[in-house]
């Protein structure tokens, strides 16, 4: 990203991973090589974002299993937060644990209610390789939860328990996008 750019705009809208794809469902490797590579991807991941009406999205939603993500989402007071990082990690994660709606760009079109703490701070590196830190109330604070979550190979699905969990994952088998779910639904209906 150069200085003064709009971020994604030299980038490549690129296939997103879904549910069950097992780039999804492993933790992400650290990036070493804060090279033009990384630059292009951070740019791939931000055109990809916007093309798909997201407010966070992480590495491994492209293909990629490295510890990248990058956001542009509101909290609870419309502040808009922009950026991405580097190897982040989850340094503090606070506040009452709120359940509120939760979606994901790898599994479109579903949401449930999924606890997340109230505030959360993740630190990392920008492209360049400065020390960057990430600090979210509310809303925010739920994306920044969600994307480690998924250098880590988890979705939010994850944290579902019961009734929850097995009605966001009944919805995801018959989801028109599902790769177990179209033939099913086929049969289904002769
Ligand atoms: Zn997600």
């Amino acid at each position: 990203m150069r200085h003064g750019s709009i971020p994604g705009s030299h980038g490549r809208v690129r296939p997103l991973s879904l549910l069950g794809d097992p780039v999804l469902h492993a933790p992400c490797e650290e990036v070493r090589d804060f090279g033009p590579e990384l630059a292009a991807l951070v740019e791939d991941l931000f055109a990809t974002m916007y093309a798909a009406r997201g407010v966070g999205l992480a590495a491994n939603q492209i293909g990629e299993p490295v510890r990248v993500f990058v956001y542009d989402c509101p909290d609870d007071e419309d502040e808009r937060h922009l950026g991405h990082v580097v190897n982040p990690r989850l340094v503090e994660s606070g506040g009452p644990v709120v359940r509120g709606p939760e979606g994901c760009l790898s599994l479109p079109g579903l949401e449930a209610g999924t606890e997340r703490h109230d505030e959360a701070v993740v630190a990392g590196f920008t492209v360049a390789g400065e020390p960057v830190t990430a600090r979210g109330t509310g809303f925010f604070a739920r994306c920044l939860q969600h994307e480690c979550d998924h250098l880590e190979g988890g979705l939010y699905v994850d944290r579902l328990t019961g009734w929850r969990r097995r009605r966001v994952l009944r919805q995801a088998s018959r989801a028109s996008w599902s790769r177990t779910g179209t033939p099913k639904r086929a049969r289904d209906r002769g």
